[in-house]
């Protein structure tokens, strides 16, 4: 039996893959590539194309024994989504109901879902917890939110299951540095850092130094990617055993402002990383943390990576030994 990988090609899902394939399972891998990497994809099985091509998962469900669908393909950047939220609601809810359609066609009826803490906008408490308020304040957040909502549906009507993750900041990369975070354009907060220390950016733009935090900068809860890849991993045991459908948290519970990243940055690179005071982002909340309880009493999670250095570490390391990322060499400059 095999476990469809949407976007195994993306940074969680290549790192997911790789702890897929570390515990024996058969993994396929779906990507059109648009934002992933061939290089990054470690299962054998890779196919080229869309989740939104509902021929192509004919034939995939028709031709492979697909026990259980992990789905990452989505688009995922918040700012984006505001400017364009129908490429948001084409590329991540309706891809979704196209592939729930076809797995619930073809017999298949287990799912863990990448979904993200924007699902419930400005908090209400923090640290936040799976009972509370889903009130997105951006069309990224909604269109998870979404999905999450028809998966819930398919349940009640086809007998579906699923278990959403909703990730907090995911960070850090493969501790054997063969695969790691690269997005273009890159907008996260530690690899714009560590571009930085590479000499390819000037300076840090810390979006905003007056929110209500200590030192003013945005608090965010770190989680390393090689966990997230172990809960997708528990998830899909849990499936497998219980049948029982979740929504979980998946952070550190620890929050780390912009102004700690850079500090921890600089004494683990070296490098000064010079910073300015930019405007805020919109959406942007101040304080972001999750309370992880959930997943760690019903799924058995026990991050391995949880201190700030090491995620700054293994997302160094990878960084170092590949500063255009997945790019080769001789495509340099
Ligand atoms: N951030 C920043 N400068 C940057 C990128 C990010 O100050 O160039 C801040 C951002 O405002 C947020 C935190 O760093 O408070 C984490 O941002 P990121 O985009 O990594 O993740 P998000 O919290 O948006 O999921």
């Amino acid at each position: 039996m095999a476990i469809l990988v949407t976007g195994g090609a993306g940074y969680i899902g290549s790192h997911t893959v790789s702890e897929l394939l570390d515990h024996g399972e058969e993994v396929i891998v779906l990507d059109n590539l648009e934002k992933g990497h061939r290089e990054a994809v470690l299962a054998q099985t890779f196919i080229h194309g869309d989740v939104r091509d509902r021929e192509l998962l004919d034939q995939i469900f028709r031709r492979y024994d697909v026990e259980a669908v992990v789905h990452f393909a989505a688009y995922s950047l918040v700012g984006d989504s505001m400017k364009d939220p129908l490429a948001y609601y084409d590329n991540n809810v309706a891809a979704a109901q196209i592939l729930l359609t076809k797995m619930i066609e073809h017999g298949v009826k287990r799912i863990v879902f990448s979904s993200t803490a924007a699902t419930y906008g400005e908090p209400r408490q923090i640290p936040i917890q799976e009972t509370d308020a889903t009130e997105p304040t951006n069309a990224y957040g909604e269109t998870k939110l979404a999905i999450e909502k028809m998966m819930k549906w398919c349940e009640q009507a086809y007998g579906l299951r699923f278990i959403s993750l909703r990730y907090f900041n995911a960070a850090g990369a493969h501790p054997d540095g063969h695969i790691g975070e690269d997005h273009d354009p890159e907008t996260h907060l530690i690899p714009i850092v560590l571009q930085v220390a590479l000499g390819q950016r000037e300076a840090l733009s810390i979006f905003g130094d007056d929110y209500p935090t200590e030192d003013g900068t945005c608090i965010r809860d770190y989680v390393h990617v090689m966990d997230l890849a172990q809960a997708h991993r528990l998830a899909l045991e849990k499936l497998r055993e219980t049948g029982k459908s979740g929504i979980y948290n998946l952070g550190s519970g620890t929050g780390f402002s912009v102004k700690q990243v850079v500090e921890r940055a600089r004494e683990i690179t070296g490098h000064p990383i010079p910073t300015r005071v930019a405007p805020h982002r919109p959406g942007d909340p101040a304080v972001l943390i999750a309370s992880s309880q959930k997943a760690r009493e019903e799924l058995g999670w026990r991050p391995q990576f949880e201190d700030l250095d090491t995620i700054i570490t293994t997302a160094w390391a990878w960084h170092r030994s590949h500063p255009n990322g997945y790019r080769k060499e001789e495509m340099r400059g």
